[in-house]
């Protein structure tokens, strides 16, 4: 995709990408592509791929939820930022927390913050089972893109969201996950209101945007260890 089609189809979502956007996110590709050749970040290197690939797939989450608002968002295993560090610099009101348990990755990131003094945005380098108390019932959202299952990202995501609060898993073909996740949504007292079906433009590839409701808090036990959490599932 090339930064004209970016641009357009971005228009295509009701989304204006600014002067500012377009430069921030220059710098973030070519940080990107630099970093890759030394810490092997991501599978995705040419320029194209970055725009479509990482940068417009992040921004399909705005198809699920409004952003122009003061949320806080986590976005567990965000690698090099997918989606959540392309969403901050679009909608620079929220608050996120990115995490991930690669050290190199969150090395990475925390230069990308600094070089696009970004503000309200905090890395951490944990498991997502292992994220902190302070932070249970805390998020409004929660999204996560190629890390795991459904149903283990259900139990990894939904602790940490407030009632009401969103898990949004970006996923390819989402049908036999969700079949899967019925058990341990009933579990954690969370429904799923909404599932967006759409193509990636120019190579076609499914997409799905799970969305998932917190209705009631979580219970202690949740999340468990991670072998507890693959073994039941
Ligand atoms: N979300 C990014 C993207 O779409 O480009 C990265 C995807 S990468 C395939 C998966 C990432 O999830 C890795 O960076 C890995 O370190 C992280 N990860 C896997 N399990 C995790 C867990 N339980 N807690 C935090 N991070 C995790």
């Amino acid at each position: 995709m090339t930064k004209e089609e970016f641009i357009s189809e971005l228009a295509k979502l009701n989304i204006k990408a600014t002067e500012q956007n377009l430069k921030d996110l220059d710098r973030y590709k070519d940080l990107l592509i630099e970093y890759n050749k030394k810490f092997n970040l991501t599978a995705i290197k040419t320029e194209e791929e970055i725009y479509l690939k990482h940068f417009y797939d992040s921004l399909t989450l705005t198809q699920a939820v409004d952003l122009n608002q003061n949320l806080k968002l986590l976005d567990i295993g965000t690698g090099a930022g997918f989606p959540g560090l392309v969403l901050k610099i679009f909608y620079p009101d929220l608050e996120i927390i990115l995490l991930d348990s690669n050290h190199k990755k969150i090395m990475f990131l925390e230069t990308v913050i600094k070089e696009l003094n970004l503000k309200k945005t905090t890395c951490i380098n944990l498991r997502a089972e292992n994220l902190s108390k302070e932070y249970r019932e805390y998020f409004d959202i929660a999204t996560s893109r190629a890390v795991s299952a459904l149903p283990v990202l259900c139990e990894l995501s939904i602790p940490y969201l407030k009632v009401d609060g969103l898990f949004i898993a970006m996923k390819g073909d989402s049908e036999e996950e969700i079949k899967k996740s019925s058990k341990i949504l009933e579990q954690l007292d969370s429904k799923i209101i909404d599932v967006k079906r759409f193509n990636l433009p120019i190579e076609s590839s499914n997409r799905s945007l799970v969305v998932i409701k917190k209705l009631k808090k979580t219970k202690e036990k949740y999340p468990r260890s991670y072998d507890k959490i693959v073994k039941s599932k």
